[in-house]
């Protein structure tokens, strides 16, 4: 990824109209946001726009309406939020994004260093086809365009790709941190960079894998995702979740990996219990001597510390997966533990940490980490498409001109 784009500092906000692209798909219940987390990260953007007398224009998707008007669908859910997080008034723009004449007047004759935020962009079926003329609709409502809203990069949207071609385009300072933050991890990294990849199926992070291999110095191996490599290396992984059918995939990632230079670190041992619940009663197994009728749901004592010696050995690492069945204590042990030391050999200046993922964040938090690591990428799909490799195309939009 380059980091060939425009920032804040790059434009003159002073007294423009601002379309600010945020994700405000948050989540909402009797018509109460109940994790602002999301509105929190765009606050700077949006002070700066309106420390200057620009106006802050919030434009966002809000769940799935189906390219129709829906009620439920309402971004005026989320305006007392937007109003509560930026510790400033905000108003609410209704429109069908058919016809944006009203919602034109509307901004027009609100005073300068107003926040508002426009009716969701979802409610045309224009967004996800990101048809131009919406996009032209959009366009006409703001003098410059923002986007402060990663985790909706990786959609080539009417809000998020079409719009930035047609106006002054740069990223908010939420979108800036993330990207930089990436660019650390992948993109120009401190070398040796180590790759922890876990979670419960290969098929779901086959693209992750492959691009992985080509891109770090070795990829360690957890989750159960671990046990279709062991089976496919001729292990025995008795009643673990595995995908036997996979085998032939994970023996090529593992010979493609060869092929790169990639070390590749398998778990050596296991943590195994026979029941998949809390507090199941559980041995450690080496990998030679697996109980046929046993589950692995973590990895074992002396994985964690062979993965201990491969992080110390190397400058940066990028994680997605969790290394066990971390919902289930014990079996968070690996994650935890790893997850603490990846947190201290950042904090003492050894290692630049960048992780993401849903179930990742999770774990990091209940490990009590989330804040210790250099980046953590709350984005999910976006995240995700990055570590494959994938062009993002609303971060390509703001690389233009
Ligand atoms: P992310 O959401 O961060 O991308 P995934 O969804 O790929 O992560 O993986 C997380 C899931 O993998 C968790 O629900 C976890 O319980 C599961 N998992 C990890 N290791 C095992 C295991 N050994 N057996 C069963 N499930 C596992
Ligand atoms: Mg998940």
């Amino acid at each position: 990824m380059s980091t060939g784009f425009k920032t804040l500092d790059d434009l003159d906000l002073k007294g423009k109209n601002v379309l600010l692209r945020a994700d405000l798909n948050v989540p909402v219940a009797n018509g109460k946001v109940t994790d602002a987390t999301r509105i929190e990260r765009i606050v700077p953007t949006i002070r700066e726009i309106i420390k200057v007398d620009g106006k802050a224009i919030l434009l966002s998707h809000f769940g799935r309406p189906k390219g129709k008007v829906d009620p439920q669908y309402s971004l005026e859910a989320v305006v007392p939020a937007v109003a509560d997080e930026t510790g400033h008034p905000a108003g609410f723009i209704a429109t069908d994004w058919a016809d944006v004449s009203e919602a034109k007047r509307a901004i027009d004759s609100a005073p300068p260093g107003s926040v508002l935020v426009l009716e969701n962009t979802r409610f045309h079926p224009g967004e996800e086809a990101n048809d131009p003329e919406l996009a032209k609709r959009m366009a006409s409502l703001g003098d410059i365009y923002v986007n402060d809203a990663f985790s909706a990069a990786h959609r080539a949207h009417a809000s998020t790709e079409a719009i930035a071609r047609l106006l002054p385009a740069a990223a908010g300072r939420a979108m800036q941190a993330e990207l930089n933050a990436l660019e650390k991890g992948l993109g120009n990294p401190r070398r040796p960079v180590i790759a922890l990849v876990g979670g419960a199926k290969v098929s779901t992070k086959i693209g992750l894998l492959e691009n992985l291999i080509t891109k770090v110095e070795a990829l360690v191996i957890g989750g159960a995702m671990a046990n279709t490599f062991l089976h496919a290396m001729g292990m025995s992984v008795g009643k673990s979740l595995a995908e036997k059918d996979l085998a032939d995939l994970a023996n090529t990632i593992l010979e493609k990996a060869n092929a790169a230079r990639c070390a590749i670190i398998l778990p050596i041992d296991a943590t195994v219990a026979w029941h998949f619940e809390a507090n199941a009663p559980h041995r450690y197994y080496g990998l030679d001597a697996m109980d046929p009728e046993g589950m692995i749901l973590d990895v074992g004592p002396g994985s964690i510390e062979r993965i201990k010696g491969a992080i110390d050995e190397a400058g940066t690492l990028v994680w997605n997966g969790p290394l066990g069945a971390f919902e289930l204590p014990p079996f968070d042990h690996a994650t935890n533990e790893i997850a603490r030391h990846v947190a201290a050999r950042t904090k003492a200046g050894k290692l630049v940490s960048v992780a993401g993922g849903g179930d990742t964040v999770a774990a990091l938090t209940h490990a009590g980490v989330k804040n210790s690591f250099t980046y953590v990428s709350t984005a999910g799909g976006a995240f995700l498409e990055w570590m494959e490799g994938k062009p993002l195309p609303g971060v390509e939009a703001l690389e233009q001109g």
